[in-house]
């Protein structure tokens, strides 16, 4: 039996190491304690005195890693993090990690007392959620870190296994008799005190703003953001948000999730990769170019909101594919935060393409109306040209990056010029058809000017249109 749970951390109120020092053992910690979720922790000697990296409350209590080891340490549950770093957090927790920045470890650090199948429980953060992982099945190390990995994790660490592994998953049990060391607690906020998702903020201090290291002035500047940066805020507490970087104070950032508009009207919605995902490195981006593609899909239904859950898929994941917006003729989604690097422009990991351009994705699917999603795409890139200052020289086709055939259709049809116009202009330029039939008609020599734009050049009109042209000769 395996169970799994995976908890938002803005969900989290508390989340705790609780010792038991092997006296008690899960449905009495249950009751003593009233979390909802309870794992057996990590390890201790024959003597019962904790192993590896153990901190709580502030208080360490084991530090005898061997070699590199990385543990997860917090001081509030948004800042958890597998680090090698003990002394900047209250609680800290190193037994055997699995997976680290978002990279399977090759070499699992564990000795031969650990190794083999056996009962195993783990945990780990899969975007801005944390997974705890029980499995009373016999498993080996790397089989929990390859179905870790293949959940999403972009860290993780081996708990305690064997006779050890237990849990107690908001209602759900997995039972053993050993007494354990420790748990990980974790206790929920009622349904009415949870977070709402937070989103994209820009910074607004003209001197930029300081990232630091925990929610609060008292913790180390990290890096800074510049004015007008666009961040995603993970979590947010105490008036701090936390983005991929550190910690950031709210006062100084403006929500531009629901403002953020088109000068034709399209709000964009923001449907985010998650961090950590394969397909969303997080390397920073400095937005030089817009890079524009057709998604090649011309399946009915094919429209924005399908390629935004397609980019969320394990599939986009294990595939490294991604980009920055979609658009079809009704919906802008974005998928990656401008700000970071996205897998579109098919020139390998350190590609300029990949690395400097935001790349926009537009629909081609037949139930669509393939003109006003050019429209949109359009009216996206004056937005990006003027959020980031680039100029219409640097809107190129995917095709300038990797020689690849896209924008097919754009390409196909010899429109690529019309597209910068749009994009530069912000109307529809007048065709030469359109100007010709604009002369014929205040000449005289045709009735109906719309009728003929609207593309009747049938060889009867155009036979109609030369007999009254020779007659006003
Ligand atoms: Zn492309």
């Amino acid at each position: 039996m395996k169970k799994v749970a995976s908890i938002p951390l803005s969900d989290i109120s508390r989340l705790e190491i609780v010792v038991t020092n092997c006296k008690i053992g899960l449905e009495q910690t249950r009751a003593k304690t009233g979390a909802d979720y309870l794992l057996n922790g990590g390890m201790w000697n024959g003597d019962g005195t904790p192993c590896r990296g153990l901190k709580v409350y502030g208080k360490l209590l084991s530090l005898s890693p061997w070699g590199d080891i990385a543990g997860y340490g917090w001081n509030t549950p948004g800042d958890i993090r597998l680090k090698a770093k003990w002394d900047d957090v209250d609680n800290y927790i190193a037994t055997s990690p699995l997976i680290l920045d978002g990279e399977p470890l090759d070499k699992i650090p564990y000795d031969s007392a650990q190794g083999g199948r056996r009962p195993r429980s783990a945990m780990g953060i899969v975007g801005n959620s944390l997974l705890l992982f029980c499995s009373s099945d016999a498993m080996t190390p790397e089989e929990v870190r390859d179905e870790l990995a293949d959940r999403g994790c972009s860290s993780a660490m081996m708990l305690d296994s064997g006779g050890s592994t237990q849990c107690y998953f908001n209602g759900e049990t997995i039972k053993a008799d050993r007494l354990v060391h420790n748990w990980i607690a974790v206790w929920t906020k009622p349904n009415e005190e949870k977070e709402n998702p937070v989103g994209t903020y820009r910074v607004t201090p003209s001197i930029g703003v300081n990232v630091r290291s925990g929610p609060g002035t008292n913790y180390e500047k990290v890096t800074a953001y510049a004015q007008n940066t666009l961040v995603t805020v993970l979590y947010a507490q105490d008036g701090w948000g936390r983005t991929d970087k550190g910690w950031v104070s709210m006062a100084y950032l403006e929500a531009v999730q629901s403002d953020r508009k088109t000068d034709n009207g399209i709000v964009i919605q923001d449907d985010f990769i998650p961090v950590g995902r394969k397909n969303r490195p997080g390397k920073s981006n400095p937005d030089e170019y817009i890079t524009i593609h057709e998604t090649g899909n011309i399946s009915k239904g094919a429209d924005a909101a399908a390629h935004a859950s397609y980019v969320k898929s394990d599939s986009a994941a294990n595939d490294y594919v991604s980009w920055h917006y979609t658009v079809d003729d009704h919906a802008i989604v974005q998928h990656i935060p401008d700000s970071e690097t996205a897998y579109h422009a098919g020139d390998g990991k350190d590609g300029p393409g990949n690395n400097t351009s935001i790349g926009i994705e537009i629909c081609v699917n037949l139930d669509g109306d393939f003109e006003k999603a050019k429209e949109n795409a359009a009216s996206l890139v004056r937005l990006l040209m003027s959020e980031h200052g680039i100029d219409i020289d640097h809107v190129v086709q995917h095709n300038h990056w990797n020689g690849k055939d896209c924008p097919y259709t754009i390409r196909h049809t010899g429109t690529w010029d019309a597209f910068l116009a749009l994009c530069a202009g912000g109307e529809k330029p007048v065709s030469e058809l359109e100007a010709a039939v604009d002369k014929l008609f205040d000449a005289g020599l045709i009735n109906s000017p719309d009728y003929w734009k609207a593309g009747d050049y049938s060889v009867e009109n155009v036979h109609h249109l030369l007999i009254k042209w020779a007659g006003s000769i």
